[in-house]
């Protein structure tokens, strides 16, 4: 799929029925996170092997591929209203963290930054 074409899809489809108005940063970015925890529902309460095995359950992983698309489709939405080009976005971060997390049977001279833990963090 092409991005600059899906976000184009996107903003036809939005002003056919006259959301554009509707369509801020903030109002997407909001919608990206409902989103989110719509997919995360499908998991509440769930052991992670029973999480494991999504791929056997058809109907749960259809709704995990529905929530999927309508986390893509906001965040496609939301790239294009704040003018943030995903590709090379998502080009950098990867650059970024492979810097930031050096492979594991790459030797280093300085000390990895430990992975952060629930207690650790804010
Ligand atoms: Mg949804």
């Amino acid at each position: 799929m092409d991005i600059i074409q899906l976000q184009q899809t996107l903003r036809t489809f939005a002003a056919d029925r006259k959301w554009e108005e509707f369509h801020t940063p903030k109002n997407l970015s909001m919608a990206l996170m409902v989103e989110a925890a719509e997919l995360m529902e499908l998991f509440q309460w769930q052991t992670p092997q029973e999480s494991l095995a999504t791929r056997l359950n058809p109907t749960l992983q259809m709704r995990v591929g529905e929530e999927l698309a309508d986390v893509a489709l906001y965040l496609l939405q939301l790239a294009d209203h704040t003018g943030v080009d995903l590709d090379l976005a998502i080009a950098d971060k990867l650059l970024k963290n492979a810097k930031k997390y050096p492979r594991a049977d790459e030797p280093t001279t300085t000390l990895r930054e430990p992975l952060r833990t629930c207690a650790q963090s804010p």
